[in-house]
């Protein structure tokens, strides 16, 4: 995972629900389970692919890790820090070096600031350099970002395209010289080949700056080509976890099995037989009994629905939460290593 084994971030059994009040006093009647018991590590320089349905969590998932929304329970360790019993300047320095990159960079944009003004005001509340310091730096960002510093650096968001104004994200984020950049559907709004360019231009990025990701998307096939590591969610929690290279040759969890089966595939040899899921997922509010995904599974049986399946060891780094992996005689752990 990394040179010195130890991961750059931790995520131990993290917790994120979020309250539904009713009632004249507004007492808390239930929740919605965001999310529901998620570990993982990403270790410097790596990128872990963060991949399941629209609701299932993952936005929440990289949300929490920056705190951006507070965990409910669970632990996050960042470079060796309890990012949850951080505070105060201690956090604002923790978040300087934990960045985001949205899906709607132009909702994230202020309208009413330039390009320069957005990419130096992280640089400014950071003290990062005096003024010339922070222009000659933000200009070289854009530089590598594929922006004219001389054209855009006073042009306004809505006079960019998609692509563009997501390079304007992804500059900004990097204008505070991050270590850890949560990539939250960054390239879901763009077209295919627009897509291809910011992720190639995201691994140039990794190289250059010695970045980490958590890439967070919808579709498997947008995370293949930047992923070390996959991990794949489903109602709260993850399912699977692998080598990337290992999940699209050797996918386990039936559910991995039916969103690969979805990615269209050129290669006549690699192409599976659709898997057609029934019905929709269940509401994070009362999830099914034992294994969530049960309700939908073509291979569920008895035990599915009365216990929660734990992790199966299937293969180097290769984790399925499934009993299937139980009847194959396959090594077994309860708990995240
Ligand atoms: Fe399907 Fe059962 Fe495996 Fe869950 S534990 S994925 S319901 S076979």
């Amino acid at each position: 995972m990394t040179a010195n084994g130890t991961p750059l971030l931790e995520v131990r059994d993290l917790r994120t629900w979020f309250p539904i009040r009713s009632g004249v006093f507004s007492r808390v009647t239930a929740h919605v389970k965001a999310v529901d018991g998620v570990s993982f590590r990403v270790g410097r320089q790596e990128t872990l692919g963060l991949v399941g349905e629209s609701g299932c969590g993952k936005t929440t998932v990289g949300r929490s890790i920056l705190r951006l929304v507070e965990p409910t329970e669970g632990t996050v360790i960042f470079d060796g820090q309890d990012v949850r019993a951080t505070e105060g300047s201690s956090l604002r320095d923790l978040r300087k070096r934990m960045q985001i990159i949205f899906q709607d960079p132009y909702g994230s944009l202020n309208p009413r600031m330039t390009v320069g003004s957005i990419l130096t005001e992280g640089p400014k509340i950071h003290q990062m350099g005096n003024a010339s310091e922070i222009r000659g730096r933000i200009e070289h960002l854009m530089d590598r970002c594929g922006l004219d510093p001389v054209n855009h650096i006073n042009r306004y968001p809505h006079e960019f395209s998609g692509g563009q104004r997501q390079r304007i994200g992804i500059a900004r984020a990097l204008s505070v010289e991050p270590e850890f950049i949560v990539c939250d559907e960054a390239v879901s709004a763009l077209d295919v080949s627009i897509q291809a360019q910011i992720i190639n231009l995201l691994l140039d990025l990794q190289q250059e700056f010695d970045l980490s990701y958590l890439f967070i998307a919808h579709d498997l096939a947008v995370v293949e080509h930047i992923s070390h590591r996959v991990a794949v969610m489903y109602l709260g929690k993850i399912v699977e976890e692998s080598p990337a290279t290992e999940l699209y040759s050797n996918p386990r969890h039936p559910y991995t099995k039916a969103l690969l089966s979805a990615v269209p595939e050129p290669d006549i040899q690699r192409r599976r037989n659709r898997i057609l899921l029934e019905g929709d997922v269940p509401s994070p509010i009362n999830p099914p009994s034992g294994c969530s995904f049960h309700t939908r599974c073509p291979s569920a049986g008895n035990r599915c629905s009365l216990e929660v399946p734990h992790a199966f060891e299937v293969g180097s780094e290769h984790r399925s939460f499934c009993w299937l992996e139980d009847e194959a005689g396959v090594g077994s752990t309860k708990v995240q290593s």
